[in-house]
């Protein structure tokens, strides 16, 4: 399936995208940065898995959990291979880029960094990419160097990123941001970081939606990854790592799966992934993103990706002709996600979102998650249209159309 022979069939996938809202407006659906919508195959198999096959994984003998374990262990295998694992790489299921990031700074750098290490931020990142690291810098004694954000270009000061990564540790960087849309130059930062002596984590959160992410070629030592903005279900994601940085790791949760043997004195760990995964783990979450990936697999991502960046674009432009509005981000450039961050100059950012509502448009309002970045752009808050690839031209066109209306009459 391609995406310009037939972006109705791929829309058709998606039973929510024929919603009609309870004021009776047709949804237009503009905040995939937040979450995706889900294609039918995602629901149906969790559904087939909750109706046909529920059961406890790794437990048990009966067939029904053997049938549970086996689809359980294909979706690991399914997401080493979707994201480019090397034959040593391991998946650690989470619940989401979020855990993935606690469970780095957790399970590797509470380990591996001593007081006085660096750890080096940017403006740019996420809350979950911020706290994490906060919380472990003091309670390790470690130093926070942070990044600038360019305000004119919307990028990483690199000249910044190159004189703070001497000497540091550990780089927790933002691949695609979920505010601007850049995405950041990683493969270099990766490598930055390497000749500095320094591992790196990349939060994907925002990238693995839009691209194919290769983690073989991208060479980081960590990957945090999340379901739900890629059309999988939410409450399961991943933390991808590179062989070496597995071993350097320790369990951060104890409890059941996650150990070989246990005595009233002291227990002993397994040696693979499940050491990571105590308890009863996201059983029909991950089959329902290895349903995803399957999914995606028969589209052209880069295909996709490009049509994205045109709704974007176009919804960028329009917006930069309407009095009032500035737009945070450039989309003139090929490196960007699909989100469209923009601010009226009297117009409250809340007020804008509920107008938009009334006809049916569904976009984000507030500070992203990104506080430190809203400060560097210097507001509070900033409106979010993020687009998808099974958004329309149509969909893209009528938002401009309402904010211009809105503008109008209320500016
Ligand atoms: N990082 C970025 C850049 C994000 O956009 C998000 C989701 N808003 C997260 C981290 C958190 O991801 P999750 O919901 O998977 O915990």
């Amino acid at each position: 399936m391609k995406l310009n022979s037939d972006l109705e069939e791929i829309r058709s996938q998606f039973p929510i995208l024929e919603r009609v809202l309870p004021n009776g407006k047709k949804l237009i659906y503009l905040d995939n940065a937040a979450t995706s919508q889900k294609p039918e195959c995602v629901i149906n198999a969790m559904s087939d898995f909750y109706s046909r096959y529920n059961s406890n994984v790794h437990r048990a003998v009966h067939s029904l959990s053997g049938e549970a374990t086996e689809a359980f262990e294909l979706a690991r295998e399914n997401v080493a291979k979707w994201f480019g694992l090397p034959d040593e790489g391991k998946v650690i299921f989470t619940s989401g880029t979020t855990h993935a990031l606690n469970l780095c700074a957790f399970g590797w750098a509470r380990v591996n960094l001593k007081p006085g290490d660096a750890i080096v931020l940017t403006e740019m990142e996420h809350h979950s990419n911020i706290v994490p690291w906060q919380m472990i810098a003091e309670e390790k004694n470690l130093e926070l160097r942070w990044v600038d954000v360019n305000q004119e270009t919307f990028e990483l000061d690199f000249e910044d990123y190159k004189s703070k990564i001497i000497g540091a540790k550990l780089a927790c960087i933002i691949h695609t941001s979920n505010v601007l849309g850049t995405r950041n130059p990683v493969e270099i930062m990766v490598e930055m970081a390497h000749n500095a002596g320094a591992k790196i984590i990349l939060d994907c959160a925002q990238a693995a939606a839009h691209e194919r992410l290769d983690m073989d070629s991208i060479n980081a030592d960590f990957l945090a990854v999340t379901s739900h903005k890629m059309c999988g279900p939410t409450g399961v994601g991943a933390l991808l790592i590179s062989s070496d940085v597995f071993e350097e790791m320790e369990p951060v949760e104890g409890g059941g799966d996650m150990i070989l043997e246990v005595f009233k004195e002291y227990s002993t760990y397994q040696e693979n992934e499940h050491k990571f995964e105590a308890g009863t783990p996201r059983i029909a979450e991950a089959i329902g993103w290895s349903a995803a990936i399957k999914w995606m697999e028969t589209l052209d991502i880069e295909e996709m990706h490009r049509h994205t960046l045109k709704l974007a674009k176009n919804a960028s432009d329009g917006l930069k002709r309407i009095p009032g509005i500035t737009v945070y981000g450039d989309h003139s450039k090929e490196d960007v996600s699909g989100v469209v961050s923009f601010l009226h100059e009297t117009l409250h950012a809340e007020d804008i979102a509920r107008l938009l509502d009334s006809m049916g448009i569904a976009v984000r309002t507030g500070h992203h998650c990104a506080q430190p970045l809203m400060r560097r752009l210097g507001v509070k808050a900033t409106n979010r249209a993020s687009f998808y690839f099974y958004n329309t031209l149509k969909e893209s066109e009528a938002f401009v159309n309402a904010i211009k209306m809105i503008v109008e009459k209320f500016a």
